[in-house]
């Protein structure tokens, strides 16, 4: 099918040719008919599966075929700054044809400019937000309120929960009007969310796309054995391969992060660092040089693991195991992208094996063990995955919804 097969309002069937995509993914043939009749949508899909543009169309299809009303009507929440802006940027495309206004309320920016934007007589319609900063604004910006809200957009709920959002997210949605729809989306339904479901949900339609135990398909998957101390090493071997382009580089601690990125410049490797601790400016600035091709690696937290949506990038490199099997899903997903191919490389220590095989457990398969010729190992590494080693037989995975609940995390 079409989108010309949805019921959509022109300017936003123009839109989307304009973005150039064809025929809608599984994500937006499942949910855009049924929200476009006013149903609540419980989606759980992963990034990439072209969720933003299945909730974007039918809120704004629903502003569009209203009466013109001040205020806005339509509120995203998500929980990161960065993907705020890409949301932002999604809907902005959508409705390049209307005359419709998004504005972001996102922490780390001036509070004065969202101000202005916010009374200016150009009007609002739709707010792309994160929590704390849209609280902020409710509780102090005379004249701002969500009086007019028709369409709520709770997007990466899970992540919301993880990084402590949920109190937030609660308290603004009982500022809302009664009668709006909700559309939510998270990767998984851990008991916190289901509470959220039936507190603000009507009879929400469930919608799950693939599963999220599936890498997409063009991902490689290699791990290479090395102690702690080599890792830094071997980072900058593998780097050093003429194959190796845009990389994405994982670490478990902001800290770690600062010391990854230190290093590889300390070898002349140009890298750009991303993390909760930097400024709303130098997260920009290092997302930009790193979207723009002007620095090849970007050394990140899990800041940039869900949603980001960069096409260029061909390895993804975990310098550390991630101890949750989806973040390590979420962070291979960043290449790839579109159907392409891309490369996981996960440097794994003696004492991530537990994890690693944890997560191999989960994913139900055996990622090929390697290592780098030529590169002096101080401890010859271990090819063979364990079948059954006595210390990963007893490591759990941590359930998601008992992890962090504080914000700032990565
Ligand atoms: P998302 O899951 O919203 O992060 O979307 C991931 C990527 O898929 C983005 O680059 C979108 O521009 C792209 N995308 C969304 N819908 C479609 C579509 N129908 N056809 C092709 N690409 C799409």
């Amino acid at each position: 099918m079409a989108f010309s097969g949805f019921d959509l309002h022109p300017d936003l069937l123009k839109g989307i040719d304009e973005m150039g995509f064809e025929k809608p993914t599984p994500i937006q043939k499942e949910a855009v008919p049924e929200a476009l009749k006013g149903r609540d949508i419980l989606g759980s899909a992963q990034t990439g599966s072209g969720k933003t543009v299945a909730f974007a169309l039918p809120a704004l299809h629903r502003i569009l075929s209203g009466n013109r009303e001040s205020g806005a009507r339509v509120l995203v929440l998500t929980p990161t700054r960065e993907l705020a802006a890409q949301i932002e940027d999604t809907f902005k495309q959508c409705c390049q044809f209307t005359k419709l206004r998004c504005l972001l309320v996102i922490g780390g920016e001036s509070m004065g400019r969202q101000i202005s934007e916010m009374h200016s007589t150009k009007g609002l319609d739709v707010v792309i937000a994160t929590p704390g900063r849209l609280l902020d604004h409710l509780r102090n910006t005379r004249g701002f309120d969500l009086k007019g809200v028709e369409t709520v957009v709770l997007d990466e709920a899970d992540r919301m929960l993880d990084m402590g959002f949920l109190p937030d997210v609660s308290r603004i949605l009982e500022r809302l009007p009664r009668n709006h729809q909700t559309l939510m989306f998270s990767a998984t339904i851990p008991p916190e969310i289901e509470n959220l479901v039936s507190r603000f949900l009507k009879d929400p339609l469930r919608i799950e796309i693939d599963p999220p135990r599936k890498p997409a398909e063009g991902v490689i998957q290699k791990i290479y054995p090395v102690t702690q101390v080599q890792k830094y090493g071997l980072l900058h071997a593998l780097l050093d391969r003429a194959e190796v382009r845009s990389s994405l580089v994982f670490t478990s601690t902001k800290k770690r992060a600062d010391i990854v990125a230190g290093s590889l410049r300390t070898k002349d490797i140009p890298a750009a660092v991303i993390h909760s601790d930097l400024s709303q400016s130098k997260r920009k600035e290092s997302l930009e040089s790193f979207r723009d091709q002007k620095v090849e690696i970007l050394v990140a937290t899990d800041i940039a693991a869900r949603g980001l949506d960069i096409r260029h990038v061909s390895h993804v490199f975990n310098f550390d195991v991630p101890l949750y099997a989806e973040d390590y899903l979420h962070r291979i997903g960043r290449t790839a992208r579109a159907f392409t191919v891309g490369d996981a490389i996960t440097l794994m220590g003696p004492d991530e094996r537990p994890p690693m095989e944890s997560i191999e457990r989960y994913l139900k398969m055996t990622i090929e063990r390697c290592a780098l010729d030529g590169f002096d190992y101080d401890v010859p590494p271990r090819l063979s995955a364990s079948k059954k080693s006595s210390a990963s037989s007893r490591f759990r995975l941590p359930r998601r919804s008992s992890r962090r609940g504080k914000k700032g995390f990565f």
